[in-house]
């Protein structure tokens, strides 16, 4: 098996995979809180991890892959409030978005999505033995983390104890010991539609250690690889790391894979800065291929600028790689001397899932495919598909899209151009393949036989 690095963000440095068990890897991914329709930026982790796993199944791992839902949190709380609605009912709705936008993305489903509202028991039992083993308090039916009773506090994202802000308001702050301890369960208030039973009382649990039990549950205490977006190393993640250390005493995951903010005219895309741009909405002025092709433009721990400009240069070398594999022979193998490349696509990806060092390698496998097949000896495609399907991109070479299909004219001149040439009339044949030029196709003679192409 290929060695395997990822940068761990926990260790800074780049660690070898290592999994825990032989041969299976438990990816963990945080996913979106469903208060509205998610933005291109939220959609950025659902593709770095459903792709991760597509290239470690390829290198022959069992992979588990984990994609939770929040759907118990502030946030929806106060945009139910807003809308006038219940919290569970809009909760519900913004999943079933969340779930129809990531599909069209056709990337296939996270082995597992689970939602915060069918972890609860699990919860009130993680938060209990952090009680029990005096990491937690509970006061007047909220409970809190005892941050300093876990010197390890920081080790993920490297702040100092005492510069760090929970990011939890005012008025939750009243009730802690220390400003610095954070909470694991809210105390039901009224106007509050959703809360559960809990020892200390009533109420809902905090976000953080929602995803330490989903975890949990679904992959174990260790498990290999726990991902997300940079903006939610602290305090999330950090938060994540202590709980369940604190509660199990072992670490979480081994480890830490986060990916680069999405940003819009140098901004990182939030709700919060109001420059969104909506999974829907770019999925239909672009495509799925164009959006997979863009984000595998770019490393994935990298900050990934968002325009149209950018959209529409990825749609370019999706057509590039189109219009190529029509020129291959499908179904045959690929010939020795192009396997370099396919090697350097396959290393890139294990060297800290360098996409954009991987499409480069398909994009000289193209150019010298190209050549061959202009030199009249066209390559089998059994490389080029097998780099694609890795990055969910093998549909380009099996598109045959109404808009391109020939219409009944054009193949008629192509049947009679090809009349013209078994008759040995070359310039007959000449004037028929300008003819098809006026109606904007370009004929390419391969291995097959002739195919008209659209002139772009
Ligand atoms: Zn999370």
């Amino acid at each position: 098996m290929r060695t395997i690095a990822i940068h761990d963000t926990r260790s800074g440095r780049l660690l070898p995979l290592e999994p825990r068990e032989p041969g299976k890897v438990g990816i963990y991914a945080c996913g979106p809180t469903v208060y509205g329709r998610i933005h291109v930026g939220n959609a950025r982790p659902f593709v770095v991890f459903s792709l991760y796993k597509r290239f470690l199944e390829h290198e022959g791992y069992d992979v588990t892959f984990v994609a939770n839902v929040t759907d118990v949190n502030d946030k929806i709380y106060d945009a139910a409030r807003a809308a006038g609605v219940e919290s569970e009912q809009l909760a519900a709705e913004m999943t079933a978005a969340y779930v129809a936008d990531t599909d069209a993305l056709g990337l296939g489903r996270p082995d597992h999505e689970p939602l915060a509202r069918e972890t609860i028991d699990e919860i009130v039992a993680l938060i209990a033995v952090l009680i029990e083993r005096g990491h937690a308090y509970a006061v007047e039916g909220d409970v809190y983390f005892d941050v300093r009773s876990y010197p390890a506090y920081g080790e993920l994202s490297h702040r100092d104890v005492d510069q760090m802000d929970q990011g939890e308001g005012i008025s939750g702050a009243s009730l802690k010991r220390d400003p610095l301890d954070f909470a694991l369960w809210k105390a039901w208030k009224d106007g509050e539609d959703t809360s559960w039973d809990a020892p200390w009382g009533r109420g809902r649990p905090g976000w953080h250690i929602e995803c330490s039990a989903m975890a949990e549950t679904l992959l174990g205490v260790g498990f290999d690889v726990h991902g997300g977006g940079s903006d939610l190393v602290f305090p999330h993640h950090e938060n994540e790391a202590a709980q369940t250390c604190a509660a199990r005493g072992a670490p979480l995951a081994r480890l830490w894979m986060h990916n680069g903010m999405v940003r819009l005219e140098g901004e990182k895309m939030a709700k919060s800065v109001g420059n969104i741009f909506l999974l829907h909405e770019a999925l239909a002025a672009h495509g799925r291929d164009a959006l997979v092709a863009y984000f595998c433009g770019g490393h994935y721990r990298q900050p990934i600028a968002y325009s149209d400009e950018r959209l529409a240069e990825a749609a370019r070398s999706v057509e590039r790689i189109r219009e190529a594999g029509r020129r291959l022979v499908t179904g045959s193998a690929s010939p020795d001397d192009l396997s370099g490349l396919r090697e350097a696509f396959f290393a890139a990806l294990a060297d800290d899932f360098n996409t954009p060092r991987a499409m480069a390698a398909v994009f000289d496998w193209v150019r010298e495919a190209n050549r061959r097949a202009e030199a009249g000896s066209p390559v089998g495609d059994a490389d080029l598909r097998e780099m694609l399907q890795v990055v969910a991109l093998d549909n380009l070479l099996d598109a045959t899209d109404g808009a391109d299909a020939p219409d009944a004219a054009a193949q008629e001149l192509l049947a009679r151009r090809e009349a013209a040439r078994a008759a040995r009339d070359f310039a007959a044949a000449d004037t028929l393949r300008d003819e098809l030029a006026a109606l904007g196709w370009t004929v390419r003679d391969g291995a097959a036989g002739p195919e008209l192409i659209r002139r772009g």
